[in-house]
C-alpha cells in the first residue's frame, strides 16, 4: 500500500485484517516512525485498535523502502494524494505518476498496481504506460479501484461498503482483485466490475453528485430564509421519497473536506478539456463558494452588522466531525472573513486543533466550549461535534457578554435559545430566529 493517509493507511489496515499481508508505505519518515511506535498519525475512530490487532498478528508492517515492499507483492495499490493542482483546477498527478515510476523499478513478477487514488479518466492507462517506459521488462496489469469510504467512518465503510468498484483490462487482474476483496464478496457486498474508464469515472460523477445533492438543499436553505418556509421541514419532506433520499440533505455552511471540493473541480476541467462543460458541477462549485460568504454574512447580521472589537467563539473547525482533516473547511473561509472584519475569534475543536492551529493564524484557542463562551459576544456553531449537540445553553449564555447563537448546523432552535437567555439566534434555512 503506497500512502499511508486518510485512504491509504485505513485500507492497508482493513485488508490486513481480512488475513492479507500488508506493507504500508509512506515517503515522509516522520509517518513511518509514529507508525511503527503504534501511533496512528490522523484521527480516525477505531483505527488504532485495528491497526494494533493486525500488527500484532504479524500481517501488518510499515516501511519507507518502496522497493522492499514491491518486491514479491501480488498486487500494489497507489493510495497517495491528487489534490488541485494550483491554477487549472486539474488533479495534480505527479505524486500518482512519480510512485508509478518508482513502482515499475522496483517489480520483480507479476503484480497488479491499482489505483486508489481518485484520479481523472485516463490515468490509469497513463499509468501503465509510465511503468511499461520504466520497466519494459515488467510483467503487470493496471487495475483502478477507487475509494469511496468516509473519515469518520472509515473502516466500517471500507468493511461494509456499499459496492467495490474495479475497473480492469482482462481476467487474469481481475482475479487477483477479486482475491484481494473475497471476504466482502463472500459476505454479499456488491462487487461491479469494469472497464478502467467507468471505474475513474464513477468516483468522480459519484463524488459530483453528492455534492450537488448538498448544495441543492443548501440552496433551497436560502430561499425558504427569504419565503418563510422551513428547511428541516422542507428536506424531511423531500427525503422521505424514496427516490430521493434522506441522505446528504442537511442545510448548512457548504461542502468542503478533501474529496468534494478538488473533485468537482476536476470533473469541471475534466468537461472543459473535453469540450464539454459540466454545468452543473460548475455551478455547484459557484453555489457552494456563495454558501460560505452567506454564513459570515449571517454572522455579521446577527451581531448588528458589526464585527470589529466582538468576541466570537467558533466551535468545531474541521470539516466535519470525527475526523481531525482539515482540507477545504467552511472555517478556513469563515474564520479568516471574521477576523479580516476586526473580530476576536476563539475556536474549540476536540480533534483538529493541531492541524489548524497553522492554517488559522490569529485564533485562540480553548479547550471547552464554555471557556471559549466566557465574555464573548457570539457563539458560532460550525461542526456538528456531539458534544457540541447537547450543549448546556443557559450555562453558556450566562457567561457571555451578548448571548447570541449562530447555529450553522440546526441543532438547537430560537425557542431552545430564547429560554436559555439569548437574545440573538440564527440558524440556516429557517425563519426561526431571534
Ligand atoms: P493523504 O494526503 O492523507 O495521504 C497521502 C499519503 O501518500 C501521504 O502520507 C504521503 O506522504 C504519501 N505519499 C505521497 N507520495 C508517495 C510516494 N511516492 N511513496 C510513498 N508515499 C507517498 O491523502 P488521502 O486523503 O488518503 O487521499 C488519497 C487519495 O484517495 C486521493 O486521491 C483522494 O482523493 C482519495 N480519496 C480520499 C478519501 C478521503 O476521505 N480522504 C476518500 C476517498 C478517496
Amino acid at each position: 500500500m503506497v500512502g499511508t493517509g486518510y485512504v491509504g493507511l485505513v485500507s492497508g489496515v482493513c485488508f490486513s485484517d481480512f488475513g492479507h499481508d500488508v506493507i504500508c508505505v509512506d515517503k515522509n519518515p516522520r509517518k513511518v516512525e509514529m507508525l511503527r511506535a503504534g501511533e496512528v498519525p490522523i484521527y480516525e475512530p477505531g483505527l488504532d485498535a485495528l491497526m494494533a490487532k493486525n500488527v500484532e498478528a504479524g500481517r501488518l508492517t510499515f516501511t519507507d523502502d518502496l522497493a522492499g515492499a514491491v518486491d514479491g507483492a501480488d498486487a500494489i495499490f497507489i493510495a497517495v494524494g491528487t489534490p488541485t493542482r494550483r491554477g487549472d483546477g486539474h488533479a495534480d498527478l505527479t505524486y500518482v505518476m512519480a510512485a508509478a515510476e518508482e513502482i515499475a523499478r522496483a517489480l520483480t513478477g507479476y503484480a497488479v498496481i491499482v489505483t486508489k487514488s481518485t484520479v481523472p479518466v485516463g490515468t490509469n492507462r497513463q499509468v501503465k504506460q509510465v511503468i511499461a517506459r520504466a520497466n519494459p521488462e515488467a510483467e503487470f496489469d493496471v487495475a483502478s479501484n477507487p475509494e469511496f469510504l468516509r473519515e469518520g467512518a472509515a473502516i466500517d465503510d471500507f468493511m461494509r461498503p456499499d459496492r467495490i468498484v474495479v475497473g480492469v483490462q482482462n481476467e487474469r487482474a481481475a482475479e487477483v482483485m477479486a482475491g484481494i476483496y473475497r471476504p466482502l464478496y463472500l459476505r454479499d457486498f456488491p462487487i461491479l466490475t469494469t472497464d478502467l474508464e467507468s471505474a475513474e469515472m464513477i468516483k468522480y460523477a459519484a463524488n459530483a453528485f453528492l455534492a450537488t445533492k448538498i448544495t441543492f438543499i443548501n440552496e433551497i436553505a436560502a430561499l425558504c430564509e427569504r419565503t418563510g418556509a422551513d428547511v428541516k421541514l422542507v428536506s424531511k419532506g423531500m427525503g422521505l421519497d424514496g427516490r430521493i433520499g434522506n441522505k446528504f440533505l442537511h442545510a448548512g455552511p457548504g461542502y468542503g473536506g478533501s474529496c468534494f471540493p478538488k473533485d468537482t473541480q476536476a470533473l469541471a476541467r475534466i468537461g472543459q478539456e473535453h469540450g464539454l462543460p459540466m454545468q452543473i458541477t460548475e455551478t455547484v462549485i459557484k453555489v457552494n463558494a456563495e454558501t460560505r460568504r452567506r454564513m459570515v454574512e449571517k454572522i455579521t447580521d446577527m451581531l448588528d452588522g458589526r464585527l470589529a472589537g466582538k468576541t466570537i467563539a467558533v466551535l468545531g473547525v474541521t470539516f466535519k466531525p470525527n475526523t481531525d482533516d482539515m482540507r477545504e473547511a467552511p472555517s478556513l473561509t469563515v474564520i479568516p472573513a471574521l477576523i479580516g472584519a476586526g473580530a476576536r475569534v476563539r475556536a474549540v475543536d476536540p480533534q483538529g486543533h493541531r492541524e489548524a492551529a497553522e492554517l488559522l493564524p490569529g485564533v485562540h484557542w480553548f479547550d471547552d466550549a464554555y471557556k471559549a463562551a466566557q465574555n464573548a459576544d457570539a457563539v458560532v456553531i460550525l461542526t456538528e461535534w456531539n458534544e457540541f449537540r447537547a450543549l448546556d445553553l443557559k450555562r453558556m449564555a450566562r457567561r457571555m457578554t451578548f448571548p447570541a447563537l449562530a447555529d450553522l448546523r440546526n441543532i438547537y432552535s430560537a425557542r431552545d435559545a430564547r429560554r436559555a437567555g439569548f437574545l440573538r439566534y440564527a440558524s440556516v434555512g429557517r425563519a426561526d430566529y431571534i
